[in-house]
């Protein structure tokens, strides 16, 4: 079986980073879908796993290599702009972030420094807080 298998997939393109998050895509919709009736959803995840088995039984696999390095670099955009997110939160860790009374300017504070005057970058107002 295993062996059929093999001979078959011979020559073909296989899986890759598209089709496990296609795959991954699928699921969601097909799950949303039947859970709360949404037909569309449904039929848009059946239509997923078909390209992508489609994907996955190509002969073609320069294009399929080429679709997939055109998804890598989407993917790796969208990954990459919600790691810099939790980088600025985790740069926010040892600040407060104050606003100035007078103008709103968002202020950031060193924390752990006692009571402090702060003076506001914008209007030139000085406010105390503690950090
Ligand atoms: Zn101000």
């Amino acid at each position: 079986m295993r062996e059929k298998l093999q001979r078959f997939m011979a020559g073909r393109y296989g899986n890759d980073k598209m089709n496990q998050v296609l795959s991954i895509g699928a699921l969601i919709l097909i799950l949303i879908g039947a859970f709360f009736r949404v037909e569309p959803c449904y039929w848009l995840g059946l239509l997923l796993i078909i390209y992508l088995y489609f994907r996955m039984l190509s002969r073609n696999i320069q294009k399929r290599y080429a679709e997939n390095q055109v998804f890598l670099r989407y993917y790796n955009q969208v990954t990459g702009w919600f790691s810099g997110k939790k980088n600025s939160v985790e740069q926010n860790k040892g600040y407060h972030i104050y606003k100035c009374p007078e103008c709103k300017q968002k202020v950031r504070i060193p924390k752990g420094k006692g009571k402090i005057s702060i003076h506001c970058p914008k209007c030139g107002n000085d406010f105390i807080k503690r950090s």
